[in-house]
């Protein structure tokens, strides 16, 4: 069987908000607002045609043996060489075979479904195995201009053999016409279009239909037997017509990136056919079309190995790493399109010596460096002597290829001074895994993205570039891992242990839950009670917890016992100690309402409520703060109220309950700071149990736990170096909440005791809050009040 064994893709990292083309630009060309809608891809300064294949290529031959490629077709409108052939660099990049077939297709659009055909015929008459095809395009416009709109920048891989093919190929049909929509003159920078209405109706229209009508025809298939159509067409209106026209209803009908990338020339239909392949299932068939002077149209049956080829990034990897920007000038600058002052330096002719470019080919281009076979020391680059001093052999280095393997900062810089497009330029010091380290320039990132210990990974970009006779350096930079500066920024609880009372329903499900996804083992403490704290023995919502931290495989015991007895607290916590060791993280969450109007609040609906709040915060946070004590470290969260800090009417039991918790945390920070200890009270405010019946429906849906869960992570962290805080949360907002001091006013003294009657004169500075400002304990406050404003 004959047809893809493999894919990869690669958009660049930045993407331009269109709109700011015409913020910049609509004085200008109002009109192009009509297409400003948006995101396009763009190549950083250091990327073309060719860095892009590379990348592409790379991610296609994810977990494909290298070994085995025997041909490599590239192509590209937009290659940085005439008279070089680029799919040369891109296969010594990649370190394939020398003893094989490279070549450049280019000089239309449909070159990329061209060299697809061309590889798949090779591979179906024998003469190869597995051949690599690479498109990619950098396509210039003027600024201000549709096709600046429409166009972006990209690169598809595909691989074509005979062996684990994901996607069998069922045929091809194509017509060549000499249709000049647009052309670009051989040396011009821009193409030159004809009009859109030309290219759309007799263009697009009529001969993509012809192909694909052409190759149904020859296959004796309808659009039936097809379940994805997938052709390039940046006219949206006229891509759904063609699509009609073909009888492909819009499920059918593959999205053409446009929204978020933009039309990548002759790499497009391969692109958009990777993004199918992507979420493709054994049995799909996929039409693909590419037009250009003619179009090409192919049939492919997906296979059952699709399901096995895993780990690239595709198109959807690359659409999700992405850096959004609105600075046009910088697109313009990155492209050349404005020219900029480089200074003195940046005019040092930079070609590499073609003698040295040979003899080191592989280091320059492939970043071949060497491991000792006596030791085994990795080093880059290769020399005759291993730099391990207790090894020192001679000529022991074997080649040792560094684009793959991973890596992390070891130091870094951002340097304002050294020649750089894209100032400050960043560099450092990168340490292989197993050895290995060089100074690297970093590319796809600000200073303020990188740190020490940041993973990294090796991409092939241009160096420099002698304008003066049209050469380009190649070599290897450094980029960051997507995602690992947020996974290394991460708060996690990994080897710590959480206790959450009243953790089975509400907030402290939601607490519970988020720990313990962040690594936290985590005691579920419920008592399963009503909601005004009658009955118990309810195991069930601990229970539920506990199997749902389980099941995303997190650590969690439940206990069941009551917060309001001193039995129970000193149990909740020896759970933690006896099932985990320790207690690092206590919230104090579990929570009863009786309300009442106060004339009708009897001792039972006080002393319940108090008990539970108030004793049972207490109960529970003795023995946990002995235990923290003990290991100088732990973090507190006391749950308060708005009906506490603020009044609420029929609440008397409950608001003095919950602010005496706040009593509770101004001394227990204090205690608790020579130990680390750090004791905070969120004020929450959330759907659950408690607040159905106060709530309106439309505002009870939008106020999630989980929307107060992150505050009360973060305050249970070693992030956290806050103590002694309040804070109101609730729908994704946080507040802080203070009991604040007013500057006052010195009315009187021993000698003149203040009167009531000066007193009443002065009310207004003594109410007044302007310059009001927290205190931190009692000293400070006998301090300030001594003190006082004149
Ligand atoms: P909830 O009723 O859903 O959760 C409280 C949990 O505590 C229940 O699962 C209950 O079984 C458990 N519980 C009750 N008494 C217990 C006891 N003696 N021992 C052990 N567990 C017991 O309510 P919720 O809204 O998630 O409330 C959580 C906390 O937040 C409470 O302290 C509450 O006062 C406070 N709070 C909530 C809001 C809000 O908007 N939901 C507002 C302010 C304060």
């Amino acid at each position: 069987m004959v047809g893809i064994t493999s894919y990869g893709a690669y958009i660049p990292r930045l993407r331009l908000d269109r709109m700011s083309i015409f913020q910049s630009m609509g004085w200008f060309a109002p009109a192009v607002v009509m297409v400003a809608q948006g995101e396009r891809s763009m190549c950083n300064w250091d990327e073309d045609s060719l860095t892009m294949a590379v990348a592409a290529a790379r991610d296609c031959l994810t977990g494909v043996d290298r070994s085995r490629v025997d041909g490599l077709y590239l192509a590209s409108t937009t290659l940085p060489f005439a008279d070089r052939q680029n799919a040369g660099i891109v296969a010594t990049a990649l370190n394939l075979r020398s003893d094989i077939l490279t070549a450049d297709f280019t000089a239309s659009q449909k070159a990329g479904s061209g060299a697809l055909i061309t590889a798949l015929d090779a591979v179906n008459g024998g003469e190869r195995h597995q051949v690599l095809v690479a498109a990619a395009d950098r396509r210039e416009t003027k600024t201000a201009y549709f096709y600046e709109m429409w166009f972006g920048d990209g690169a598809a891989a595909l691989c074509v053999g005979d062996q684990n093919v994901i996607a069998e190929f069922l045929g091809s049909h194509s017509v060549s016409y000499d249709f000049v929509d647009h052309y670009r003159g051989a040396g011009d920078k821009y193409d030159t279009m004809w009009e859109e209405r030309w290219a759309r109706d007799e263009g697009y229209a009529k001969i993509l239909p012809e192909a694909v009508n052409g190759l149904m025809d020859k296959l004796g298939i309808t659009m039936d037997d097809v379940d994805q159509l997938v052709f390039p067409c940046f006219f949206k209106a006229e891509h759904r017509k063609i699509a009609a026209m073909l009888g492909a209803g819009k499920g059918k009908v593959a999205d053409n990136l446009h929204d978020h990338c933009g039309e990548t020339g002759t790499a497009h239909s391969l692109l958009m056919l990777t993004k199918a392949l992507e979420t493709a299932k054994p049995g799909d068939r996929i039409l693909v079309a590419g037009f250009g002077q003619g179009c090409n149209a192919l049939l492919f049956k997906v296979t059952e190995n699709i399901l096995d080829l895993k780990g690239r990034d595709g198109v959807k990897g690359c659409l999700e790493n992405k850096k959004t920007i609105d600075n046009y000038p910088k697109f313009l600058t990155f492209r050349e399109l404005i020219q900029t002052e480089m200074g003195l330096r940046a005019g040092a002719p930079a070609q590499t010596a073609m003698t040295a470019l040979w003899r080191k080919r592989q280091m320059l281009l492939g970043l071949v460096g060497g491991r000792c076979e006596a030791c085994g020391t990795a080093q880059f680059p290769k020399m005759d002597i291993c730099v391990n001093p207790g090894c020192g052999a001679l000529r022991t280095q074997q080649d040792y290829e560094f684009a793959d393997v991973p890596a992390t900062i070891k130091t870094f810089t951002a340097d304002l001074l050294a020649v750089s497009v894209d100032p400050p330029h960043c560099y450092g010091m990168i340490q292989f895994d197993g050895g290995g380290r060089f100074m690297a320039d970093f590319t796809d990132c600000t200073m303020e993205d990188l740190k020490v210990g940041l993973p990294m990974r090796m991409v092939f970009r241009k160096r420099s570039q002698d304008s003066d006779r049209g050469f380009v350096n190649y070599f290897w930079k450094a980029t960051p891992v997507p995602g690992a500066r947020e996974r290394m920024n991460r708060i996690h609880f990994d080897g710590q242990v959480a206790v959450v009372t009243g953790a089975g329903g509400g907030l402290g499900r939601a607490y519970a839950l988020e720990l313990a996804g962040r690594g936290a083992r985590v005691v579920v403490n419920d008592f399963g009670g009503t909601r005004d704290g009658a009955g118990s023995g309810d195991r069930s919502p601990a229970d539920r917890v506990v199997e749902a931290i389980k099941r995303m495989g997190g650590e969690a015991v439940a206990n069941y016992d009551n917060v309001a007895t001193v039995e129970g607290g000193e149990n909740i916590v020896r759970s933690a100690v006896d099932a985990f060791g320790t207690v690092d993280i206590l919230v104090n969450n579990a929570g009863i309402l009786r309300d009442k109007s106060f004339a009708k609040m009897e001792p039972d609906a006080w002393d319940a409520v108090m008990a539970v709040h108030l004793d049972g915060a207490y109960h529970v946070t003795r023995p946990a703060f002995a235990v923290m004590k003990e290991k100088g470290y732990g973090r507190i969260v006391m749950t308060t109220s708005a009906a506490g800090l603020y009044g609420n009417f029929g609440q008397t039991n409950y608001a003095a309950a919950k602010m005496a918790l706040v009593g509770l945390m101004n001394t227990l920070k204090l205690e608790g700071a020579k130990y680390d200890v750090r004791v905070n009270t969120v004020a929450p405010l959330a759907a659950s149990r408690l607040t159905e019946d106060i709530l309106p429906p439309d505002m009870f849906q939008k106020m999630k736990p989980e929307l107060v869960a992150p505050l009360v992570v973060y305050l249970c962290s070693d992030r956290c170096s806050e103590t002694g805080t309040i804070f109101n949360t609730g729908m994704g907002c946080v507040n802080r909440a203070a009991v604040m001091t007013g500057p006052g006013a010195a009315i009187g003294d021993l000698a003149h005791p203040p009167t009531p009657e000066q007193i009443h004169e002065n009310w207004a500075r003594i109410n007044t809050m302007e310059d009001a400002k927290p205190l931190a304990d009692l000293t400070s406050a006998l301090m300030d009040l001594m003190t006082p404003v004149q």
